[in-house]
């Protein structure tokens, strides 16, 4: 299942398929993606593909057999999804992202009404060894996870602050509800430290790759009853 990504133990449990990029990885099928702009849209991609809104940091499916995914060269991704992959979600969370709350955006479109429970896995970014910011990123995050954020904070100088976003992110999902043991971290590691596997802007600048992170929506037997032609 997906060669050349890697994966979380808890959405492989749950038989979540999916994949954090990694460089070289292939373009998985039917993939679906949104123009990613640093915001908090979330969008749906149905059957044939079609992701609307066209411009999101977050999208989800339910459409059997597609799969939804995000870029990142530094950021943040998340996957996420309920048992057996029925709805799943891919997430892509920079620091303004995280400021605005793109995580709990994803996670409750990804539950809807039903309000599922919900696995998420966080992906490789930029790790506090190597994020360094100054004010004008400090203070977005400060008014969005007040006195938390110290905890992912490790002091810098005047202004200065070396930041884990992925502490963030796990802020955010625990904070919108979801369990400590529902949160995998396996695959996070920091892109900027690993040239051989990642892509990093921070690294590489302008003419860096992009990571290539990708969920699918599992076939349910359902499927096959709902429509004539069986699952797609
Ligand atoms: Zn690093």
């Amino acid at each position: 299942m997906s060669a050349g990504f890697l994966t979380d133990p808890l959405l492989m449990e749950w038989e979540v398929e999916h994949g954090f990029g990694l460089r070289g990885s292939s373009e998985p099928e039917g993939l679906a993606r949104p123009r990613q702009v640093h915001g908090i849209a979330v969008a749906r991609a149905d059957a044939q593909g079609e992701v609307q809104p066209s411009e999101a940091d977050a999208v989800w499916t339910d459409a059997p057999g597609r799969a939804v995914g995000v870029l990142t060269a530094d950021c943040v991704p998340i996957l996420m999804g309920v048992r057996g992959g029925v709805r799943v979600a891919a997430v892509h969370a920079g620091w303004k992202g995280l400021a605005h709350g793109v995580i709990a955006a994803g996670l409750s479109a990804l539950r809807g009404s039903a309000n599922e429970a919900v696995r998420a896995a966080i992906g490789p970014h930029v790790g506090p060894c190597c994020y360094e910011v100054d004010a004008p990123v400090l203070g977005p995050l400060r008014k969005r996870f007040g006195a938390d954020l110290e905890v992912a904070l490790v002091p810098a100088g005047p202004d200065h602050a070396r930041v884990d976003l992925g502490a963030l992110a796990r802020w955010a999902l625990e904070s919108a509800g979801l369990p400590p043991h529902a949160i995998g971290t396996e695959a996070v590691d920091c892109t900027r430290c690993d040239a051989d596997r990642f892509h990093s802007y921070r690294r590489d600048g302008a003419r860096a790759g992009r990571l290539l992170h990708f969920v699918r929506a599992g076939n349910r037997p359902e499927a096959a009853l709902d429509s004539p032609q069986g699952p797609a």
